[in-house]
């Protein structure tokens, strides 16, 4: 498929980045933001709140390429494959503790739940401006806050693991909440990752193993990387403690891309060891009846398309060849 030419003349914006008016006027060009020209270029479709986009043709593509990219690379892994719709049960969310670590970032489902009654003070409520929201109640989901999340209970209903342990392939889009003006930090975003459940051994020799092949695919993808240890961020005060914890017992690493105007590089993959914690709160257990360690390797899907469009441009046809030929021929 060649969409090169769907990202020209899109929206009538420029498509090279950090450029300024072309026009020779006196007036210095005007500072415009990676966001601003992926939104000029028509790339990403603002909706009026930060985080939520819309995506164009050619964004996808680079999307769903780097998906099939990822399933290529981990073809060997006899995974299992499970797709979730992006929401887990309240029941299991409350039961991962997410709430004690993450309360920032969650997001429960509400709905209406109430009698006729009820509905038209809603109605009445909504009609006269007022705050309408107390009137809804949250029902039993919530939005997936990690795509791994759902495996778990999943797992662990299943009885012990084979001797060999367990690879499992996910994919969701995932909810955080946390608005930003900055595109990679998006409200609703898409994660896939290949996740392990086994002795410790395992996990930590699947971990490097991964680690090695997100730096090799970030080298294929012709992008400047680098890796780094790294901490989730652990809500208050007593969440430095176990931010420090996390970090001192070198559980996650991240693999970085430059992205962002002037600001650090960002997290684009990440590499966790969770030791025991889902086989703590499940009872996942190993062929020997121990607790099961597990990890994941984690894909930041639109992280890489915009670390794709920041490095490469936002014209498909500027691209390396090898990489639009890595990415399925887009
Ligand atoms: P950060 O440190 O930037 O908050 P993270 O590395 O802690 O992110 P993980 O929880 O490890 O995030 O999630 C796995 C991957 O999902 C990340 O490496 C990243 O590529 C992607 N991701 C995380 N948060 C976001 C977000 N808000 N928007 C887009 N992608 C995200
Ligand atoms: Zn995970």
């Amino acid at each position: 498929m060649d969409i090169a030419s769907d990202s020209l003349d899109v929206g009538g914006g420029g498509a090279s980045l950090g450029q300024g008016s072309p026009s020779g006027h006196a007036a210095p060009p005007v500072a415009r933001t990676f966001l601003d020209s992926l939104i000029d270029a028509g790339i990403l479709i603002p909706t009026g709140v930060d985080g939520i986009y819309g995506r164009s043709r050619v964004y996808e593509a680079i999307a769903e390429g780097m998906d099939a990219l990822i399933t290529e690379i981990g073809a060997d892994q006899q995974a299992e494959m499970m797709r979730f719709p992006p929401t887990t049960p309240r029941n299991d969310f409350e039961d991962s503790e997410y709430l004690k670590s993450f309360p920032q970032l969650a997001g429960i489902v509400h709905s209406f739940c109430g009698n006729d009654h009820e509905h038209f003070r809603l109605v009445a409520r909504l009609e006269r401006g007022e705050d309408w929201t107390d009137q809804l109640r949250p029902t039993r989901v919530v939005l997936t806050p990690a795509a791994c999340y759902p495996v778990y209970p999943v797992l662990a209903r299943r009885g012990p693991l084979p001797p060999e342990g367990r690879v499992v392939d996910v994919f969701s889009y995932c909810f955080r909440h946390e608005p930003s003006i900055e595109p990679t930090r998006m409200q609703m975003f898409r994660m896939r990752e290949y996740v392990r459940l086994g002795t410790p051994e395992q996990i930590l020799a699947f971990r490097q193993m991964w680690i090695e092949r997100g730096q090799k695919l970030a080298d294929d993808l012709e992008v400047p990387h680098t890796l780094d240890l790294a901490n989730d961020p652990f809500f208050g005060r007593g969440g430095k403690l176990v931010a420090d914890n996390q970090r001192d017992l070198k559980l996650k690493f991240e693999l970085l891309i430059p992205v962002n105007d002037g600001a650090p590089p960002t997290a684009c993959m990440s590499f966790n060891y969770h030791v025991d914690h889902f086989s703590t709160v499940w009872p996942l257990r190993t062929a020997d009846g121990e607790k099961a360690h597990t990890g994941c390797a984690a894909f930041g899907i639109d992280r890489l398309t915009l670390a794709l469009l920041r490095n490469h441009g936002l014209d498909l046809s500027g691209w390396p060849r090898g990489v639009r030929a890595l990415l399925g021929g887009i």
